[in-house]
């Protein structure tokens, strides 16, 4: 075995999607997987489109490139409004993207054009977290100058809460959503596709709620953790152990708690204050700053995050000492789902890449 390993769990995830799929399909909602914490991995990919995904999306062009050449042919929808720079790939591997300036979607239309195809648009609304998205007294405006663009298709509109501040998607917010679809449709007597009304963070909204004019949702998250991330409580019905990191024992001793010597500031610029516990039993483990967001791993009873460096994890065991070569497993939260798959140092291990044929 290597290590640090990632353990991907596929039919777990399959499991995830299909039900959030076909839970939200009750109510009216389509679900989008978001491949982003897996980079657009194939695998995975496909693991989704096998789960019933029509349509995939991500925040990079790159991933959504990947997942083309791997030859998955469903739409692909870019989720983070095109950098002026890329709209040439834009245009050619994505089919949809959601867009908040206008001259990014001039531009689009351009490049569509000199390609000879057409490009879906998706306006993001803010709704007060204050990431991505035309104010709403603004978005009939923002859409009389983008409407009649050539080789532009507007597909919808949609939001994203819960990233920047945490704000809650609620029946206000998305009220606020439904009112400009209808006033938008009623306004250039045209029909909205797509009322993409947010993330993870919606899903138990969506879940509670009545049938809205809501219909899709942007997914990653829930389907990969099981968990949604206003509160990290776990949805029920989904597993939340589908994925986890495990590492390897390096070193292993009494030592006492107290460090000695003159003292500085750490690698790191830090310099915390040290209380005297005694000795104790110290463990590093070969994982490090350097491959993960360590606050976001959570450990196995017994043992205790202590300190983390480039290259080392240093825990504490309340229990027996632990063996050199010894593997701790942790699970994980998105920031440190997002940290270990970007990281060229952990091994990824996909279980049952294949997942089940959906019938
Ligand atoms: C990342 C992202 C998502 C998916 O978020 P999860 O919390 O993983 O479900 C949805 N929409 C946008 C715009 C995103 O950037």
């Amino acid at each position: 075995m290597n290590y640090p390993r990632l353990d991907i769990d596929c039919e777990k995830i399959y499991h995830n999607a299909e039900f959030l799929i076909n839970q939200l399909s009750l109510k009216n909602i389509s679900v989008t997987p978001v491949t982003k914490a897996f980079l657009g991995h194939p695998i995975i990919a496909q693991v989704l489109v096998d789960a019933g995904a029509t349509m995939l999306a991500d925040s990079r062009i790159e991933n959504l490139q990947k997942i083309t050449e791997s030859g998955i042919s469903i739409p692909k929808m870019l989720i983070r409004t095109p950098m002026l720079s890329e709209l040439a790939t834009v245009i050619k591997y994505s089919d949809m993207s959601l867009n908040s300036e206008v001259e990014v979607i001039q531009r689009l239309s351009h490049v569509a054009e000199q390609q000879n195809c057409r490009h879906d648009i998706i306006v993001m609304v803010e709704l007060g977290d204050l990431r991505e998205g035309v104010m709403p007294n603004r978005v009939i405006d923002f859409i009389r100058e983008i409407i009649s663009l050539p080789n532009i298709t507007l597909k919808g509109i949609g939001a994203n809460l819960a990233c920047r501040y945490g704000v809650s998607p609620d029946n206000q917010n998305m009220k606020v959503l439904s009112d400009l679809a209808d006033g938008i449709e009623a306004i250039f007597g045209i029909s909205l596709e797509i009322i993409s009304g947010g993330n993870s963070a919606s899903v138990n909204w969506a879940l509670k709620t009545g049938l809205t004019r809501v219909n899709n949702l942007r997914i990653g998250e829930a389907i990969f953790l099981g968990c949604e991330p206003l509160e990290h409580k776990n949805i029920k019905g989904l597993y939340t152990d589908a994925i986890s990191l495990t590492a390897e024992v390096i070193e292993s001793k009494i030592k006492p708690t107290l460090p000695w010597g003159n003292r500085g500031l750490n690698a790191f610029g830090e310099k915390e204050s040290v209380p005297d516990r005694g000795s104790v039993s110290q463990a590093i483990l070969a994982l490090g700053r350097q491959d993960i967001c360590v606050s976001g791993l959570k450990v196995p009873d017994g043992i205790k995050i202590t300190s983390s460096t480039s290259d080392h994890l240093v825990i504490e065991s309340s229990q027996k000492p632990l063996l050199i070569g010894e593997a701790v497993t942790f699970s994980l939260d998105y920031s440190a789902l997002l940290s270990s798959m970007s990281s060229r140092y952990i091994y990824k291990y996909f279980k049952a890449p294949k997942g089940r044929r959906r019938e």
